[in-house]
C-alpha cells in the first residue's frame, strides 16, 4: 500500500532520517517506538506530507506522492493524522468539527455529513457530545472526538503520534479502547507511542527507530522479546 525508497530528510545541517527503506501492506498496524529525538514523529509527517523529504520516494497506491503532478489534497484524503494535541476548533461544536473537511473537501451533503459524523461519533462513544464544544470535554473526550474527525473522511490509513501522551493516566484507557476497536476493524495504522503494552498487545509489527533509520524491524514477541540488535536491547531493557 505505501512503498517507501531511501527517504531522507534534513533540517538545515541536522540529518534527521537517512535512506529509509520499507513498506507497509494494507491492513498492518505498525508501532513504532525509539528514543525521543529520534525521528519519529518526522517520519511520521513525511509520510503524510506535511513534512518534504530531502531525498527518496513514497509511493500510496502506486502513485508517488513527492511527484510534481501529484495530487497532494487527494493523497492526504487517504491518510487521516491524529495528534498528540486535538486541534479541534474551539468555536465549534463537536459535530461541526467533525463535519468540516467532509463539507469542504469531500463536498459531502450537509445531511450525510451530519448523520456519518454522528455515526462516528456513536462508534468513539461520544454521541450524547455532539452538541458540546471542545472545552467542555475531557481531555480524553477531545482526543476521541479527533479520532472522530479523522475517520470522518475514510482514510485508507491512519496515521497516531502519541495519541495519548498528553492525557491524565485515568483516560488513556478510554482513548486506547477506541484505538483498539480501529485496530479491529481492519483499518491499517501507523502509532507512535509510548504504550509498550499496548504496542505489544495491538500491532502487527513494530519499528525500533535509532541511528536516523528503522534501526530494527520485527514482530512484537521479537522486538520485545528478542531483539537482536544492541540498541534495542539496550532500549527494551531500560524501558521494562
Ligand atoms: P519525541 O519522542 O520526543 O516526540 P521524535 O522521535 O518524534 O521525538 P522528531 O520530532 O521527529 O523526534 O525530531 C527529530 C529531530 O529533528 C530532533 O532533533 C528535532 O529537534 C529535529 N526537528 C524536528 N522538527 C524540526 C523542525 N521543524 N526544524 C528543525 N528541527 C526539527
Ligand atoms: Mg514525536
Amino acid at each position: 500500500m505505501i512503498q517507501i525508497n531511501n527517504l531522507s530528510k534534513s533540517f538545515g545541517d541536522l540529518r534527521v532520517l537517512e535512506n529509509i527503506s520499507t513498506e507497509i501492506k494494507k491492513g498492518e498496524v505498525i508501532s513504532i517506538i525509539g528514543p525521543s529525538g529520534c525521528g519519529k514523529s518526522t517520519f511520521m509527517r513525511c509520510i503524510n506530507l506535511m513534512e518534504k523529504p530531502t531525498a527518496g520516494e513514497i509511493t500510496i497506491d502506486g502513485q508517488n506522492i513527492l511527484a510534481k503532478k501529484a495530487d497532494v489534497c487527494r493523497l492526504r484524503q487517504k491518510m487521516g493524522m491524529v495528534f498528540q494535541s486535538f486541534n479541534l476548533f474551539s468555536h465549534l461544536m463537536i459535530i461541526e468539527n467533525i463535519m468540516l473537511a467532509p463539507l469542504s473537501l469531500l463536498k459531502l451533503p450537509r445531511q450525510q455529513a451530519y448523520e456519518e459524523g454522528l455515526r462516528f461519533l456513536e462508534m468513539v462513544g461520544l454521541g450524547a457530545k455532539a452538541m458540546a464544544f471542545p472545552d467542555e470535554l475531557s481531555g480524553g473526550q477531545k482526543q476521541r472526538a479527533a479520532i472522530a474527525r479523522t475517520l470522518a473522511m475514510k482514510p485508507e490509513i491512519v496515521l497516531l503520534d502519541e495519541p495519548t501522551s498528553a492525557l491524565d493516566p485515568t483516560m488513556v484507557s478510554e482513548v486506547l479502547a477506541v484505538i483498539r476497536k480501529l485496530v479491529a476493524s481492519g483499518m491499517t495504522m501507523m502509532i507512535v507511542t509510548h504504550e509498550m503494552k499496548f504496542a505489544r498487545d495491538v500491532s502487527s509489527r513494530v519499528f525500533y527507530m535509532d541511528d536516523k533509520g528503522i534501526y530494527e524491524d520485527g514482530t512484537p514477541t521479537q522486538i520485545f522479546d528478542a531483539p537482536q540488535k544492541p540498541k534495542t536491547r539496550a532500549f527494551i531493557k531500560k524501558i521494562s
